[in-house]
């Protein structure tokens, strides 16, 4: 039987190995992976190195790096880890596979460069660790939603799914704007207030109940009207994402040229009745909402959910449908509804699409725009001819 120096020895001359100067050289290149365990991990790593656990490499590999030909280089402390991890990678299939020789430690020696990666807490693990096992989202994506900022536009049918499933996912930082107190009619949709808050105003509302959902979350509360007063106060902030909820035209078109001139991302959401609406606004690499509905339609053809009615239910569909798309947006994951508006029946249970495009004379994101500073929004939306 062989003792394990034996078997290291042999293993080692079975495998590539590389030393840290010759590695350095592959970055870029090469996509790093530390298998050693979380608390070595935690006090410092190869800048871009991806973690996978030797315990856990044979599971997750595949799913992490499913094209078997990527270069790779393995490291662990001093390189007898990574030399068995590489052997194992062969057997999986992977066809340039590297051990560090060395390790890391050498790697340190040599002084080069190394960084800390932020970690998250044992709780947030726990809390978050259907989002860890999802290779899309893992620590890196967790610890970027707790750095993220999402300002709400409404704490009403759409802001309260969309502000309760991104305080639930961990985004660290909500913004809501909303003048309005708690009715009870509300209560058959606006999920996030509840009986006993009638006549609280909602922001604050909202803000206990996303609090008490998730003390990682910060809310910031503006308890006002979005207007073209406070929007460049509010927005200089500092926001990722805005989820536009807001129930009138007015405080749509506000919202969107001031996005556009600060160059935030919006998720865009509308009901009436039975339908629904959602696609985001990300000028210039798609459209704006002015590329969509250059001009809004007349007052008396566009009455909102206290003047149309609503099902219950849609703005929860279509409130979450807007959280999606900004978790993805934060994440920089898959694709977004950018270019697609999404057209939801609630009736029949259908949803459409239509394309959208970027519309080059559009008097806001276009090429040559027209309108660079804020203008009346309530005139803008009632001079409309019918
Ligand atoms: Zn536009």
């Amino acid at each position: 039987m062989a003792t394990y120096r034996e078997l290291l020895a042999q293993v080692k001359g079975e495998i590539d190995e590389i030393g840290a100067a010759e590695a350095r050289e592959r970055q870029g290149e090469a996509l790093f992976v530390d298998v050693r365990e979380r608390e070595e991990w935690e006090e410092g790593t190869v800048p871009g190195a991806l973690f996978v656990p030797r315990g856990r490499l044979e599971s997750r590999i595949e799913g992490l790096i499913p094209d078997r030909s990527t270069e790779i280089v393995l490291y662990c402390s001093v390189g007898s880890r990574s030399a068995f991890a590489a052997k194992a990678l062969e057997e999986l299939g992977y066809q340039h596979v590297s051990s560090l020789t060395g390790g890391f430690t050498d790697w340190k020696r040599n002084g080069f460069e190394i960084e800390t990666p932020r970690s998250l807490t044992p709780d947030q693990r726990r809390r978050y660790s259907r989002h860890l096992l999802i290779p899309e989202v893992g620590d890196a994506g967790q610890e970027k939603l707790l750095a993220s900022r999402v300002l709400l536009i409404g704490a009403g049918g759409l802001g309260s799914p969309s502000s309760l499933y991104l305080a639930a996912a961990g985004v660290g930082t909500l913004g809501i704007v909303d003048a309005d107190v708690v009715d009870d009619s509300n209560l058959q949709r606006q999920i996030v207030h509840s009986t006993d808050r009638l006549g609280e105003p909602k922001v604050l509302s909202a803000k206990r109940t996303i609090e008490a959902l998730n003390p990682d979350v910060e809310v910031k509360a503006y308890e006002e009207r979005l207007t073209s007063e406070n929007i460049e106060r509010i927005l200089g902030e500092g926001w990722d994402v805005i989820v536009d909820g807001a129930d009138n035209f007015p405080t749509r078109y506000l919202v969107n040229d001031a996005s556009v001139w600060h160059g935030i991302p919006v998720v865009h959401g509308s009901i009436y009745r039975f339908e629904g609406q959602v696609t985001v606004f990300n000028p210039p690499h798609g459209p704006c909402y002015r590329c969509l509905f250059p001009t809004p339609p007349p007052p008396e053809l566009a009455p909102s959910c206290a003047e149309g009615g609503v099902l219950g239910v849609l703005p929860g569909i279509v409130g979450s449908l807007q959280a999606n798309e900004a978790l993805k947006l934060l994440l920089g994951i898959g694709e977004t509804l950018q270019g697609r508006l999404l057209l939801l029946d609630a009736l029949v249970t259908s949803v459409d699409e239509v394309a959208v495009k970027r519309d080059p004379s559009c008097p806001v994101c276009g090429e040559h725009p027209t309108i660079t500073e804020y203008v009346d929004y309530v005139e803008f939306c009632a001079g409309v001819r019918g």
